[in-house]
């Protein structure tokens, strides 16, 4: 049972950015696309890609600054990053800077190798990175084994209500709307309902009671639902 990495990739133009997501929507990935910084920076809000594609040669905001503002920003801070460069000297210049990029690609991009890196870099995050495990306080989850953990004690939670506590989890104290849950868990394209959303959060808040842990799990009316992290 392995969820599928979603991909952001960040390109202007139309036509390269349509023929990477194809071939990467092909090789079993979700694919969101922004055609500038600014759309990117709208996306974060509500989606946190496992990986990004960025052109280095965007309008306004260029990729190299979007690289740098993801890189303090909080919850999407540690994504790898790919970044396209249109010619080798700027390839050298960037690779001499750093900017937080994970590796480099020159157009005309191969798909071959991009996917390639792609795989290289996941599997370098997911096992080299930080602990793969995420704690709010008693509450524990290993994003590898899809273990959920209450207290030392083995829950047991289905995929979608894993994913919900996942994103809580990574998020506390953070007030997340029904559509930023929908978009998180079920992906921006998908046909599920909003009301969808409360069903499983119902569904979680009752594994949470069993434990007594459902008090961390807020509703904030007419808003959406946070998840109250306790100060150490
Ligand atoms: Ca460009």
């Amino acid at each position: 049972m392995t969820m599928k990495n979603t991909i952001l990739i960040i390109e202007d133009e139309s036509a390269i950015r349509e023929m990477l997501s194809f071939s990467l929507m092909q090789a079993g990935y979700i694919v969101i696309q922004a055609g500038s910084a600014m759309e990117a920076l709208r996306i974060f809000d509500e989606i946190t890609p496992d990986l990004i594609i960025v052109d280095w040669g965007l309008p306004q905001i260029s990729g190299l600054e979007l690289v740098k503002t993801i890189r303090e920003t909080d919850v999407i801070s540690e994504a790898p990053i790919i970044m396209l460069t249109a010619r080798t000297q700027e390839h050298d210049k960037v690779r001499g800077l750093d900017y937080g990029v994970d590796d480099y690609m020159t157009k005309p991009v191969s798909v071959k190798e991009l996917q390639a890196r792609i795989k290289a870099l996941l599997r370098r995050y997911k096992g080299f990175g930080k602990s793969n495990v995420i704690h709010v306080d008693d509450i524990k989850i290993d994003l590898d084994s899809h273990q959920v953990l209450i207290e030392e004690k083995d829950v047991k939670v289905s995929i979608t209500e894993f994913n919900l506590l996942k994103l809580f989890l990574k998020n506390p104290n953070k007030l997340l709307s029904r559509e930023q849950i929908l978009n998180h868990v079920w992906g921006r394209n998908s046909y599920v309902e909003v009301r969808t959303v409360d069903v499983h959060i119902l569904r979680l808040r009752k594994v949470l009671k069993k434990h007594n842990k459902d008090f961390l799990l807020k509703t904030i009316r007419g808003a959406g639902y946070k998840f109250v992290a306790e100060a150490d």
